[in-house]
């Protein structure tokens, strides 16, 4: 092994689950790594259905989708508007006139 171009590696790394508080412990170059979510508790190993709401997440989500049904409502409005201007027969100037 060449000298002095190999970082430290740490045999006894802690990698500590920040959700459960779970602890690994396996060799890294790193002394000590955070994660968010392990195989201890996550919803595909633990078969639970529960949601992270990590910094307002699903609020965002759901924020975007009732802002997406307003969208779609106005649009089909438009739509509607602009079937019924199509719809609606153009008159000459001569027909206009002749009301009057
Ligand atoms: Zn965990």
């Amino acid at each position: 092994m060449k000298t002095g171009i190999h970082p430290q590696y740490f045999d006894d790394a802690q990698t500590t689950c920040s959700s459960c508080g779970k602890v690994y412990k396996f060799g890294s170059t790193k002394q000590s790594i955070v994660v968010e979510i392990c195989a201890n508790c996550h919803p595909t190993f633990t078969g639970e259905q529960r949601f992270m709401n990590t910094g307002g997440v699903i609020d965002r989500f759901q924020k975007k989708m009732e802002q997406a049904k307003v969208y779609k409502k106005k649009l089909a409005e438009k739509k509607k508007k602009e079937e019924a201007k199509k719809a609606r027969p153009t008159k000459s100037l001569k027909e206009l006139m002749a009301e009057l």
